[in-house]
């Protein structure tokens, strides 16, 4: 008999988010296959699955599943504070390396040919002040997301977008007060996990969320602002 098979928070986490993929198709409403759950803009795809990773460190969530597993008993809250801490550790750098990422993406594909990489990479950084000792987290020459098919390419943006929404998104539940609000769930199922490609996405994001998506959740979940301060 081997040692218990345990899953890391990371494990967690990559579940929840599959999983979520998993439930936008599985919740699927709708009559073409074309349209049907997980067929939607690549803008989009990853809001049910990035939002759903949120229960993850739900103090309920985490009682209730996150048992030592010798003694079985519950994780301790001081544990859990220091797992939603840890969170917010190096994202400065991150969102950083990133963006910068994503802003070339964008200007590169819009430049037109016969583009000297280097020196457009070099001056492009320059222009957006990229702090000095840090580089691109994908140095042009090797971006294989913009180069080895077109599905990233000018997409790169996607990633931090969809957290923009996912961020936001569960804030209605944070608002709410309760991370299973039924009413909240049941707007996020009716607009989101059931409707595939039926509805334009940003009409489908307000139907559920009662607005556009705003930044300052995001920021906030990476520390890079304080609560109530304006984005
Ligand atoms: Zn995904």
């Amino acid at each position: 008999k081997g040692a218990p098979t345990m899953l890391s928070l990371d494990d967690v986490n990559t579940m929840l988010h599959e999983f979520g993929h998993g439930l936008h198709g599985l919740l699927a409403q709708v009559t073409y296959e074309r349209l049907s759950g997980t067929r939607v803009l690549r803008d989009f795809v990853e809001l049910p699955s990035q939002l759903f990773e949120h229960w993850a460190l739900e103090p309920e969530v985490l009682k209730k599943h996150a048992l030592h597993v010798d003694t079985n008993e519950p994780i301790p809250d001081a544990l859990i504070e220091r797992l939603q801490q840890a969170r917010r550790f190096n994202q400065g750098f991150e969102t950083v390396e990133y963006t910068a990422c994503a802003l070339l993406d964008m200007k590169l594909h819009a430049a037109g040919d016969g583009v000297d990489i280097t020196q457009f990479e070099k001056d492009e950084l320059a222009r957006l002040g990229m702090p000095a000792g840090m580089v691109m987290r994908h140095r042009l020459p090797h971006f294989g997301h913009l180069f080895s098919s077109s599905s990233y390419a000018a997409g790169y943006y996607v990633y931090m977008w969809a957290e923009v929404l996912d961020a936001d998104g569960y804030d209605a539940f944070v608002e709410a007060g309760n991370p299973f609000d039924p009413a909240v769930a049941a707007r996020l199922l009716k607009y989101v996990y059931s409707s595939g490609n039926t509805l334009e996405p940003r009409a489908a994001y307000r139907a559920f969320r009662g607005r556009d998506p705003e930044v300052a959740p995001l920021l906030m979940k990476r520390g890079l602002i304080k609560e109530g301060q304006p984005a």
